[in-house]
């Protein structure tokens, strides 16, 4: 089930992104590494005390011309929209301000929680500063310091306290949760209504647990399925709704949420860098993947123009690699047929397990046709392969160390388990570790 999601607001300059840099911590640096993905992330994964969650810097959503106090306002409100727990920071070195009083009084007419931390404590001597912030009405007032790291744990742990209770399954594990992303215009709606145009549809507008999002639940051939956050495209009028990174961070919150995640493109405008990003994230997301490229009836075509846009989707997204490429048209219907399918499919492949002795044999003989790397004269040994997780399929091999099992090695093992599988669509991980 979806991991919890922490927004933190507050006026400008008060420490945000610096104290996002610091709940991210590492991940940043791991993030940065899929291509495409730029540096102005706001949104990431962050673990604490094992536990897995999911941070945001509202202050890094840029809502145009809007003046500042209403950017802040919105800000605020994205946070209550979005958020299970809302980390509210405030400067201590300028005590209360109107526009943390304004804040406050928003998140107060929410009933999420907030935990409020007071940022800029640099030392000891510092924390009575934080006496005064208990007349905004917040219980949990913790001193912290973004830039030298201090309080950060204290913080972390009330913010985790407030996590919700493990939310009942929302479907059968049965049902396929799929969601329709890609740039605006591109034509996720039309698909949604395409698909559903044919479907009965069993339930409809089920309003999402705790937060807004309305899904959509539907059979087809004894299979359910869900697509999840279909209201997320309808226009809603809030300002920030619009706004690229917010489109972005819906995105993510359905794909967070879904088995497979359809992508789609748009073959008159080609491929943009905005595609590039979300693409990013839908990797890093883990979930199965098809690559929709959509309005297939408004070009002219000849008999190479779908291995032409081929060529460009496979450079663009190199590491979407295993996702299958569905060339259709939402308005004609051409080839929509395939698309439930497909997405069948995707999410059998996600799931797969293949059975342990099998996997063994497909390691050992890719072992046999290409040795394993040696360096400073020693050798990686893989003595045993299983698999410990699916969605997606999570192998883990056991070797003498798993320092000598280099990016290169990884990926002809992961092209072998490939062949030797069905596991189209979906992202494979796979893990060394030392034998005991
Ligand atoms: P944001 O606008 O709320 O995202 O704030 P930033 O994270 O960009 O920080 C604004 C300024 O405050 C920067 O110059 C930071 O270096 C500084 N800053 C952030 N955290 C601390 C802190 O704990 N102590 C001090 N002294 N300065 C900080
Ligand atoms: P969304 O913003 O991604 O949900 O995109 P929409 O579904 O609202 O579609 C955006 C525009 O593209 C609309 O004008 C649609 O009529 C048009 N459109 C969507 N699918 C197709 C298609 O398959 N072919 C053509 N020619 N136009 C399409």
């Amino acid at each position: 089930m979806p991991n919890p999601v922490v927004a933190i607001v507050g006026r400008p300059n008060v420490g945000k992104s610096t104290i996002f840099n610091r709940i991210i911590g590492e991940r940043m640096a791991i993030v940065e590494d899929v291509p495409g993905v730029t540096r102005d992330r706001i949104y990431s994964k962050a673990e604490w005390t094992n536990k897995e969650f999911h941070v945001i810097d509202t202050g890094g959503i840029d809502l145009g011309n809007e003046p500042l106090f209403s950017q802040m306002k919105q800000q605020a409100e994205m946070a209550i929209d979005e958020a299970d727990v809302i980390l509210f920071l405030a400067n201590g070195r300028d005590g209360i301000t109107g526009a943390d009083e304004e804040v406050a009084s928003i998140l107060h007419r929410s009933n999420k929680p907030v935990v409020l931390a007071v940022n800029k404590i640099d030392n000891h001597e510092m924390e009575q500063l934080i006496y005064e912030f208990y007349a905004l009405g917040i219980e949990d007032v913790y001193p912290v310091s973004g830039s030298h790291g201090l309080g950060m744990g204290d913080m972390l742990d009330a913010v985790i306290h407030h996590f919700p209770e493990k939310e009942e399954a929302e479907y059968d594990e049965d049902t396929i949760r799929m969601s329709v992303i890609g740039r605006p215009n591109v034509g996720k709606s039309s698909i949604v209504n395409a698909v559903l145009g044919e479907e009965r549809v069993i339930v409809s507008d089920i309003p999402g647990t705790t937060r807004d999002a309305v899904d959509t639940v539907f059979e087809r051939d004894n299979q359910e399925y869900a697509l999840i956050d279909t209201a997320g495209m309808r226009k809603r009028g809030k300002v920030y709704e619009n706004t690229e990174k917010y489109s972005v961070l819906r995105a993510l919150r359905a794909m967070e949420r879904s088995d497979v995640v359809l992508m789609v493109l748009d073959i008159e405008e080609g491929i943009r860098e905005q595609d590039k990003k979300i693409a990013g994230y839908a990797d890093d997301a883990g979930r199965a993947i098809i690559i929709i490229v959509n309005k297939w009836d408004a070009v002219d075509k000849d008999d190479k123009t779908m291995s032409e846009f081929e060529e460009k989707v496979r450079d663009g997204f190199q590491f979407l690699s295993y996702a299958p490429i569905l060339f259709l048209s939402a308005k004609t219907q051409k080839r929509m047929q395939h698309l439930l399918p497909m997405v069948k499919q995707a999410a059998d492949n996600h799931k797969l397990r293949v059975p342990t002795n099998v996997l063994n044999d497909v390691i050992l003989d890719a072992v046999i046709m290409n040795p394993t790397p040696t360096e400073a004269n020693r050798r990686l040994r893989i003595n045993y392969a299983t698999q410990v997780a699916v969605g997606p399929p999570t192998i883990v091999l056991f070797v003498n160390d798993p320092e000598l099992l280099h990016f290169s090695y990884r990926r002809y093992l992961e092209n072998r388990l490939r062949e030797a599988f069905q596991f189209e669509a979906t992202p494979l991980k796979v893990l060394a570790r030392k034998k005991n």
